[in-house]
């Protein structure tokens, strides 16, 4: 078989095995690589797509000429051009998603964007799927992902509160979660207790040395050494908590 017969024949068998009888090639036209498909079947006109590599593929019937295909693309190059910013829009967003983490109980848990019927974040093997309706910016998924954690904390804080007021027998008269940009909670003269939401970032043993920290302040109003005997009976590892927070607190409070 001569060289030039055996090519043909090798590239009709791969066009046969992957694109049912259809003819590609490559080709410039202005300034952009379009891969034209030709094919005797089913293509009855002229149509382009961008494939999932970001490729404009135009699928012509094998009659179409080459001028044909010029001013077909020449026609739609400002819908070409849109959809293939869009394209690289989509990919850079996606390379994002996949470095994309999130502080949640002193983990750092991936986030999985994907689309679906109903817009809904759910937590999964370590793993936090944020469901879209519609695709939206980076800043509305960021905003959604915010509302979700200080849900799980407006939910988990006055568990953890209740729990710990029942081991120490000391007790606050309420709980407000707020936003602190620069404390991790307080405790007023009246026995109002004040946590940041920002907690549920943090591991569960930070989160429990927090609130007994506020609850010894029902005692003692202030940080003598009095102060930190009661903390360390009831939190013998306080130190290495505050440790914690100290080596990654700032980064988690300031978000
Ligand atoms: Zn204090």
């Amino acid at each position: 078989m001569k060289r030039s017969k055996w090519l043909q024949a090798l590239w009709s068998e791969r066009n046969s095995k992957h694109s049912s009888g259809s003819q590609s090639e490559v080709l410039l036209i202005d300034d952009l690589s379009v891969v034209w498909r030709k094919s005797s079947r089913r293509t009855r006109s002229l149509a382009l797509k961008i494939d999932k590599r970001g490729q404009l593929v135009a699928m012509t019937p094998t009659r179409t000429t080459l001028s044909e295909l010029r001013r077909f693309v020449g026609a739609r190059n400002v819908w070409i051009r849109k959809q293939l910013a869009q394209h690289r829009q989509l990919e850079i967003q996606k390379q994002e998603d996949k470095g994309q983490r999130l502080w949640f109980m002193g983990e750092q848990l991936k986030v999985e964007n994907q689309p679906g019927a109903k817009n809904r974040i759910h937590l999964e093997s370590g793993l936090i799927q944020l469901v879209s309706r519609k695709t939206v910016s980076r800043h509305a998924l960021d905003m959604r992902l915010t509302k979700w954690l200080r849900a799980q904390a407006e939910s988990e804080l006055p568990l953890r509160l209740e729990k710990l007021s029942q081991q120490t027998g000391l007790c606050g008269s309420g709980l407000q979660i707020k936003s602190y940009t620069a404390r991790w909670g307080s405790c007023r003269h009246d026995g109002f207790i004040q946590l940041n939401w920002k907690l549920i970032k943090t591991p569960v043993e930070v989160i429990d040395y927090v609130i007994i920290h506020e609850l010894c302040h029902l005692r003692h109003f202030n940080h003598s050494a009095a102060f930190w005997g009661q903390v360390r009976r009831f939190c013998p590892e306080y130190k290495d908590h505050r440790k914690w927070l100290k080596e990654n607190g700032r980064l988690l409070i300031s978000s």
